[in-house]
């Protein structure tokens, strides 16, 4: 079996009277992530991660923030995009791990909807989705409560 592995980063800004949408879901928060599409920077770092384990560049390069079509895009059509485009070179999900850091809201009770929502996008079993949520102990811009930021690790298999 011949196997890949891909790491991915994002981060959005929090701002006020933005949706704060993470994996696809939607969380009632006073402040939403900034972006040109719906900013889930836990999607966008999946599918970076994903890209990444094949050396195929990164999102930007898809759905540049410049082209009009992508403003206020639903990343989960991204994220099924990006999928039809691994899916196509023969390789299939394996699992995906990633992290997601915010000092508030808290995430725990939102974490299923996540793992259901991109399971579903990607054709995947939840239990090869794993999300954490951690905060970053009030240290730095993300601390400040200045933005979300999240990590992912994606392992693909053909
Ligand atoms: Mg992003």
């Amino acid at each position: 079996m011949n196997l890949r592995i891909g790491n991915g980063y994002d981060l959005h800004k929090l701002v006020r009277d933005r949706p704060l949408i993470l994996g696809g879901v939607t969380i009632p928060h006073e402040f939403g992530l900034l972006g040109h599409s719906d900013a889930d920077a836990l999607t966008h770092a999946i599918m970076d991660a994903m890209l990444g384990a094949l050396s195929l560049g990164d999102i930007g390069h898809y759905f540049p923030p410049s082209d009009p079509k992508w403003q206020g895009a639903d990343s989960l059509v991204l994220l099924h995009q990006v999928h039809e485009l691994i899916k196509a070179q023969g390789w299939q999900i394996n699992n995906i791990d990633s992290v997601l850091i915010a000092e508030r809201p808290k995430l725990k009770p939102h974490i299923k909807a996540m793992r259901d929502k991109l399971a579903t996008t990607l054709q995947v079993n939840p239990d090869q989705i794993g999300i954490k949520a951690t905060t970053n102990e009030k240290l730095g811009h993300l601390g400040r409560e200045e933005g979300i930021a999240a990590y992912t690790v994606v392992l693909l298999s053909r």
